[in-house]
C-alpha cells in the first residue's frame, strides 16, 4: 500500500478583524503568508524574521460546517466504511473554532459539526451496504491532566467495564483503552445520543474538576465491524475513526493562569509539546523510536500517528493581529504534520467462532461424502469416530486372540482402527511393564526371606551331612567285589543299587565272589553310562515312577533334582492358562540340550579328561576281569589236583596199611605240581589285587571328573540363565519338594505367597545338602595311589 502524509487543511474563524495586512491567504494555491514588521522600538537592525509563508493541502477560509464535512469528513468516512482506520484532528488556539468544527453548536442544526455530521452520513452509507453487516461502536474518552476520563461509562450496565482506564500495549481489541466502554449504536439516533451523553458528561467533569472543555483532549471514536451477508462470514473488518478535539495550543504566557489552570496549562502544552515530537520523529526516517508513550494522548493516538491509518489535521487558526504567534504556532506544527507519513491498510482479521463453524460445517460434508464414497465401494459400517468403549473392548478382544493364536489376523478398515490397535498395544504393553515390575520386586523380597530361613537351617543340614558321608564311607569300605562304588550322584539311583544292599551280598559270598563282583562292576558301568546321559539327567519324566519309586527313601533329594524339567512344564501351563495381559514368565533352555553344547564348547577339556579316564578304567577292570579269571582258573586247577592227590594218598595208605609216607614218583611229581600252581596263584592273586587297587582309584577319578564336570556345567548355566531360573524358581521349588511328599504337590496352591516362600526355603536347603553329600561321598577316603600307570590326575 502506498503511503501517503497527513493531511493537513486549515480553517479559518470568521471574524469581523481579521488581520489582513499580516496575514494573506490564497485559497487557490492552498497557501498563506504572513508578513510582520520588524518593531521599530527595537531597533532597525535585529534578526527578527519578518515573513511566514505556508502551504498546505488545504485552505479552507470562512468555510461552514457542510463544507468542512465535506471536505474533511466524507473521504475519511468512505475509506472507514471500506475497512480503513481513521483520525481527525483538531488542532489550534483556544477559541479557534476546534469544538465548533468537530462538534458545533447543539443549538442550531445547520451550525452543527463533524461528528454529527459523519454520523448521520454514516448511518446512510450503511443502509446502502446492503451486502455487508455492519456493527456501529461508539466510545467518547477524555484526557484532562494526563487522566483519562469515560464520557460514556454512566452508560454502562455491565460492571466489569468500572475498572480504570488503561492503556493496553497489545491492541486486543478494537480498543487501545482497556476498560473503555463501546456503546453499540444502532441507529443514527442512538449514535447522536452518545454523542450528547458524552458531552453533557463533559460539562459534569468540568465542574467537578474547575476546568473547561479547552484544557482537556476529546477523542470520539467510532469503530465498526463489518462482515459479507454474500461472502464467508469468518472474515471481518474492523475499523475505526478517532475524531479528536485538543486542548489549546497557546502558550502559557499568553493565558495567565494561576494555581490550578497554572498547573493544567502544564499538563495541557506538555501533551501538546510530546505530540510534537512525536510529529518530528515520525517526520524524521532516521528514527526507529517513536516517543508515544510519554503522554496519554500520544499513546492512544499512536496508531493514528505514522501507522495504518488516514490522518487529517484540520488546523483551527484566529486570524487576528493580537493572535498572529498563536496562528504562526498553529501553522508550523501544521507544516511538520505533514511531513508524517501513514500507510493505511484494510484491516482484515478472521472470527475463530465462524472459523470454526466453518470447519464444522465442511467436516460434516466431507464424511458424508465419505459415507457415499464407502457405499460405493460395497463398505458397510465403517467406523470413523472416535470408538467408545464398548467398542474398544470388543477390539482388545481381537487383540487378545491375535496374541494368543499365530494365525489369526486383525483384518485393518480405516486409519481409525490403526490408531485404536496401537493404543490398545500400548496400553498392554504397559500394563505388562507395571505387573513385571511388581512380580521382580516380590520375588526379590521372597528371596531375601528365604536366604534367612536357609541360613537358619544350615547348621542341622551340615549334621546330616555328615551322617550320610560316613555312612557312604562305612559302606564303601567293605565292597570287594563292587569295584565301583556309587553310581553318578545327579541320576537316577540304579535299581538295587546301596552300599548296604552290595556289602551284605559281599559278606555272604566272600572271596569266591571275585567273579560276580567284576560282573556286577559292568553292570553298574552300563548302569551309569545310562545316567551319564544329559537326557537322563535332565529329562526324566515325573509321571513316571519307575525310579524314584524305587529310590524313594535313599536317593530322595537326588530325584527330586531330576524334576527340574517340570518347571518348564508348570510355568508354560501357567503362561498358557494365564490371563490375557497377565505376567510372562520366563522357560530356561532345556538342561539337556544345554548340557551337550557345553560339553563341547567350555566344558570340552573336563570331557576329555573324563573320557580318557573312562577309557583307562575300561582297560584297567578287562584287567582285572583277565586277571580274576586266571586266578579262578589256577584256583580250579589246584582243587583238581589236589583232589587227585589226596585221591593218591588215600589209595597208597590203603595198599601198604603203613602209616610212614612214602611218595612214589606220580605223587611227587604231582606234589610239585600243586606247589607251581599255588605259586602261579598266589602271583596272579596279587596281580589281581593289585589291579582293583587301580580299578578302584580310576572309578574315583571317573567320579570326580564327572563331578566336577557338572560343577562347571551348574555354574555355566546359573552364569547364563540364573536370573531368570530365579524367578521361576517359585515354582519350581514347589513342584521340587512336592515330590519328596505328595500330598503336598497341589499346583491350586501356587498363587499362595506364604506356602512360595515356605517351599522354595526347604528345597534351597534340601538342593545344598544333596550337593554336599555326593560331594563328600565323592572325595573323601580317597586312596593312596597304588603303582598306578599313566592315568590322568588333571582333577
Ligand atoms: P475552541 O474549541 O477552539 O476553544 P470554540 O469552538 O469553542 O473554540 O469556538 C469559540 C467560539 O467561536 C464559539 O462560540 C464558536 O461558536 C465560535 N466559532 C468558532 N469557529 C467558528 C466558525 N467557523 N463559525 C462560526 N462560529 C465560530
Ligand atoms: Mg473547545
Amino acid at each position: 500500500m502506498k503511503s501517503k502524509h497527513v493531511k493537513v487543511v486549515v480553517r479559518t474563524r470568521p471574524t469581523s478583524d481579521f488581520a489582513n495586512d499580516i496575514l494573506q491567504i490564497s485559497p487557490e494555491t492552498n497557501s498563506i503568508h504572513i508578513h510582520i514588521p520588524k518593531n521599530s522600538e527595537s531597533g532597525f537592525i535585529n534578526n527578527q524574521q519578518e515573513d511566514w509563508d505556508f502551504k498546505f493541502d488545504q485552505i479552507l477560509h470562512n468555510a461552514s460546517q457542510e463544507c468542512i464535512f465535506d471536505e474533511c469528513g466524507s473521504p475519511i468516512l468512505k475509506s472507514l466504511i471500506d475497512g480503513y482506520n481513521g483520525t481527525i484532528l483538531a488542532y489550534g488556539q483556544t477559541g479557534a473554532g476546534k469544538t465548533y468544527t468537530m462538534t458545533g453548536t447543539t443549538e442550531n442544526y445547520v451550525h452543527r459539526g463533524l461528528i454529527p455530521r459523519i454520523i448521520s452520513q454514516l448511518y446512510k452509507e450503511i443502509s446502502n451496504k446492503t451486502q455487508m453487516a455492519i456493527t456501529v461502536r461508539i466510545s467518547y474518552l477524555e484526557i484532562y491532566n494526563e487522566q483519562m476520563v469515560d464520557l460514556l461509562a454512566s452508560l454502562n450496565d455491565d460492571e466489569t467495564c468500572t475498572g480504570a482506564l488503561k492503556i493496553v500495549d497489545e491492541n486486543i481489541g478494537p480498543s487501545l483503552v482497556k476498560n473503555l466502554s463501546l456503546q453499540i449504536a444502532n441507529t443514527e439516533e442512538e449514535a447522536l445520543n452518545l454523542l450528547f451523553e458524552g458531552e453533557t458528561n463533559k460539562s459534569i467533569s468540568e465542574h467537578q474538576l474547575n476546568k473547561n472543555s479547552s484544557r482537556s483532549h476529546c477523542i470520539f471514536t467510532i469503530y465498526l465491524e463489518s462482515r459479507s451477508r454474500v461472502e464467508s462470514s469468518e472474515k471481518v473488518i474492523y475499523s475505526k475513526l478517532n475524531l479528536v478535539d485538543l486542548a489549546g495550543s497557546e502558550r502559557l504566557s499568553k493565558t495567565q493562569t494561576s494555581g490550578v489552570s497554572l498547573q493544567e496549562a502544564k499538563y495541557i502544552n506538555k501533551s501538546l509539546t510530546f505530540l510534537e515530537q512525536v510529529i518530528i520523529a515520525l517526520s524524521d526516517k532516521k528514527r526507529d523510536h517513536i516517543p508515544y508513550r510519554q503522554s496519554k494522548l500520544t499513546n492512544v493516538l499512536r496508531d493514528a500517528l505514522g501507522g495504518n491509518c488516514n490522518t487529517l489535521m484540520i488546523a483551527n487558526i484566529w486570524g487576528v493581529k493580537e493572535h498572529i504567534e498563536e496562528t504562526i504556532s498553529t501553522l508550523r506544527f501544521g507544516t511538520r504534520m505533514m511531513c508524517v507519513a501513514n500507510t493505511p491498510v484494510v484491516n482484515v482479521q478472521y472470527d475463530p467462532m465462524a472459523l470454526i463453524k466453518k470447519y464444522e460445517r465442511e467436516i460434516k460434508e466431507l464424511k458424508h461424502e465419505l459415507s457415499m464414497h464407502d457405499i460405493l465401494n460395497s463398505k458397510m459400517n465403517i467406523q470413523y469416530e472416535p470408538y467408545n468403549d464398548n467398542q474398544k473392548y470388543e477390539l482388545r478382544k481381537q487383540i487378545k486372540s491375535y496374541i494368543e493364536n499365530e494365525n489369526e489376523e486383525i483384518p485393518i478398515i480405516n486409519v481409525r482402527q490403526i490408531k485404536e490397535i496401537f493404543n490398545q498395544f500400548r496400553k498392554l504393553y504397559i500394563n505388562l511393564e507395571t505387573e513385571n515390575e511388581e512380580n521382580s520386586k516380590l520375588l526379590k523380597h521372597n528371596a531375601n526371606l528365604n536366604n534367612q530361613q536357609a541360613n537358619g537351617n544350615n547348621d542341622n543340614s551340615k549334621q546330616e551331612h555328615e551322617n550320610n558321608s560316613n555312612k557312604s564311607n562305612s559302606d564303601k569300605d567293605d565292597g570287594v567285589g563292587d569295584i565301583e562304588g556309587g553310581g553318578f550322584g545327579i541320576g537316577v539311583a540304579p535299581n538295587g543299587k546301596t552300599g548296604k544292599n552290595t556289602k551284605e551280598k559281599s559278606k555272604k559270598k566272600g572271596q569266591s565272589k571275585v567273579s560276580s563282583a567284576t560282573n556286577n562292576a559292568s553292570e553298574k558301568e552300563k548302569q551309569e553310562e545310562n545316567l551319564e546321559s544329559s537326557s537322563q539327567i535332565f529329562n526324566s519324566d515325573p509321571n513316571n515312577n519307575n525310579n524314584t519309586n524305587n529310590t524313594n527313601n535313599t536317593n530322595d533329594q537326588e530325584s527330586k533334582l531330576q524334576e527340574l524339567p517340570l518347571i518348564q512344564k508348570v510355568l508354560n501351563k501357567e503362561n498358557a492358562s494365564s490371563n490375557f495381559g497377565s505376567r510372562v514368565s520366563f522357560s530356561p533352555p532345556n538342561r539337556s540340550e544345554e548340557f551337550e553344547i557345553f560339553k563341547r564348547g567350555n566344558g570340552a577339556e573336563m570331557n576329555k579328561i573324563l573320557t580318557e579316564n573312562k577309557v583307562i578304567l575300561k582297560e584297567k577292570k578287562k584287567i582285572a576281569k583277565g586277571y580274576a579269571e586266571c586266578v579262578n582258573k589256577i584256583k580250579a586247577q589246584i582243587d583238581d589236583l589236589r583232589d587227585i592227590i589226596n585221591k593218591k594218598k588215600n589209595d597208597r595208605n590203603f595198599d601198604t596199611n603203613n602209616t610212614r609216607e612214602v611218595l612214589d614218583e606220580d605223587e611227587f611229581h604231582l606234589m610239585q605240581q600243586m606247589q607251581i600252581l599255588k605259586q602261579h596263584y598266589r602271583s596272579k592273586y596279587d596281580s589281581l589285587k593289585n589291579c582293583r587297587v587301580e580299578v578302584e582309584y580310576c572309578l574315583r577319578l571317573v567320579d570326580q571328573c564327572r563331578q566336577k564336570l557338572m560343577q562347571e556345567f551348574e555354574a555355566w548355566y546359573d552364569s547364563l540363565y540364573g536370573s531368570h531360573i530365579a524367578e521361576s524358581e517359585g515354582v519350581a521349588t514347589k513342584i521340587n519338594n512336592s515330590i519328596g511328599d505328595q500330598s503336598k504337590f497341589k499346583l491350586d496352591k501356587i498363587n499362595n505367597q506364604d506356602s512360595y516362600t515356605y517351599y522354595r526355603a526347604k528345597k534351597n536347603v534340601d538342593k545344598k545338602n544333596i550337593r554336599q553329600t555326593i560331594l563328600k561321598g565323592r572325595h573323601s577316603k580317597i586312596p593312596p595311589i597304588p603303582s598306578s600307570k599313566t592315568i590322568s590326575t588333571l582333577i
